[in-house]
C-alpha cells in the first residue's frame, strides 16, 4: 500500500517512518553527531558529515515527504533557512521575483537587505487577484511566491490559478504553507512546484525548536536544493529533527482543535462592539471564503482582528490578556 492509501492522520504517524536498525527502537534514535567514520577511503555508510546529511534530518524528511505527498523533503535549521535556500537555490543577479504582498516580514526583507544587494529584485503585488501576478512578470522573472493564507492579514490566493499562469510562463510557483500544513492544504496537489513550510510553527507545535522544509516532486530541483544548503550551511539539527519528529504525529489531531477554538473565537470576535473588523477566512463575512472553501479543508486556526480603540488603548487591550500568551510565533498548543 502507498502512503497515500492512507488518512493523513496515519500518515503523520507511520507515514514515511522506519524502524532502526540496531534494536528496533519505536522512535528513530537520534543520532546526535557531527561526523561518521568511513569504512574505508570513499567507502561509508551513506553519512559523512551532518552538515550534508544525518539519519535523524533524514528521516523527518521523509515523515514531511510522506505528509506532502512528494519524495522526502529537505529541512532547514529554520524556517528563514528555508526560504533562503529556495531563493538562493533558482535566483541569480540580474533575477526578479514576485511575491504576495502580504507575506511573512522576513521574506520581505531578505529581499530589501539582502536579495536587493546581489542584484535580485522583486515586485510585490495583491496576489489575490491572480491577474496581478501575470502583469508583474517580467522577462527576469523566475519565480511566484505566494503565502496562502498569508501572514498577518490571512488574504489569499489562488494558487491554482497563479499555477495556470506560472505553468503558461515556464516558472517556477513555490507557496509557503506554513499556516496550513499538508493536513488543510496540499500546495503541489493544486499546481505549484514547492511547498514550504516553517516547522517551528504548527509541524512541531509544542514551541521546542525552529526548523524549516521543502518539498517538491522536481528531482533536479531537490538536488539544487541538498547543494545550495550543504554549501551555505542551512541544515536542520539533529535534535531539532528528533523533535519534530514527535510532534508531527499529533499535528492533524492539534489541527482540528485549532480549527474549532479558532471557529468560535472567530464568531466571538465578531459580535463584539469594540471589534471593528475579524481576518478569518471561516466567516460568512470574509469576502474570499468562497475560495477558502474550495481550496482549504478548513478556514485554520490564525485569527487578525483590529480594535476600534486607538493606539493606546490597543496597547492597553493586548497588555490585559489573560491565558493567551503575548510571544512571537504561531502554531503552538499554548
Ligand atoms: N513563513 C511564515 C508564514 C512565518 O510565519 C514564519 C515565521 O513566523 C516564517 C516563514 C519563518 O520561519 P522561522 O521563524 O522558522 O524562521
Amino acid at each position: 500500500m502507498s502512503s497515500q492509501d492512507f488518512d493523513i492522520s496515519t500518515i503523520a504517524i507511520h507515514g514515511g517512518r522506519s524502524l532502526d536498525s540496531h534494536a528496533s527502537s519505536v522512535l528513530f534514535p537520534l543520532y546526535q553527531t557531527s561526523t561518521f567514520v568511513h569504512d574505508a577511503v570513499g567507502v561509508d555508510k551513506g553519512f559523512s558529515y551532518s552538515r550534508v546529511s544525518n539519519p535523524t534530518v533524514d528521516a523527518l524528511e521523509k515523515a514531511i515527504g510522506a505528509l506532502e505527498g512528494t519524495p522526502p523533503a529537505v529541512c532547514f535549521r529554520t524556517g528563514m533557512a528555508a526560504v533562503t535556500t529556495l531563493f538562493l537555490s533558482v535566483l541569480k543577479a540580474g533575477d526578479h521575483a514576485v511575491l504576495s504582498d502580504v507575506v511573512y516580514g522576513g521574506t520581505m526583507r531578505l529581499f530589501r537587505e539582502v536579495l536587493d544587494n546581489l542584484g535580485i529584485s522583486a515586485s510585490f503585488v495583491d496576489t489575490a487577484d491572480p491577474a496581478n501576478v501575470e502583469a508583474a512578470i517580467t522577462p527576469a522573472t523566475r519565480i511566484v511566491f505566494l503565502e496562502s493564507p498569508g501572514n498577518p492579514t490571512l488574504k489569499l490566493t489562488d494558487i491554482a490559478a497563479v499555477a495556470a499562469i506560472t505553468k503558461r510562463h515556464s516558472i517556477l510557483l513555490a507557496v509557503d504553507n506554513t499556516f496550513l500544513t499538508p493536513v488543510l492544504q496540499k500546495p503541489l496537489e493544486l499546481g505549484a512546484d514547492i511547498s514550504l513550510l516553517s516547522t517551528t510553527k504548527y509541524i512541531d507545535g509544542h514551541n521546542a525548536t525552529l526548523g524549516g522544509s521543502l518539498a517538491t516532486c522536481d528531482e533536479v530541483l531537490l538536488e539544487r536544493f541538498r547543494l545550495i544548503r550543504k554549501t551555505i550551511g542551512t541544515t536542520q539539527a539533529p535534535f531539532e529533527a528528533w523533535l519534530v519528529l514527535q510532534g508531527i504525529k499529533t499535528l492533524p489531531a492539534r489541527l482540528k482543535l485549532h480549527c474549532q477554538n479558532a471557529q468560535i473565537i472567530a464568531e466571538w470576535l465578531e459580535g463584539h462592539t469594540a471589534v471593528s473588523r475579524v481576518y478569518f477566512p471561516g466567516l460568512d463575512s470574509c469576502s474570499q471564503k468562497a475560495l477558502a472553501d474550495r481550496q482549504q479543508g478548513a478556514p485554520g486556526g490564525m485569527i487578525a482582528f483590529e480594535l476600534r480603540a486607538g493606539y493606546d488603548a490597543t496597547i492597553r487591550a493586548l497588555n490585559a490578556v489573560k491565558l493567551c500568551l503575548r510571544a512571537e510565533s504561531l502554531g503552538g498548543l499554548e
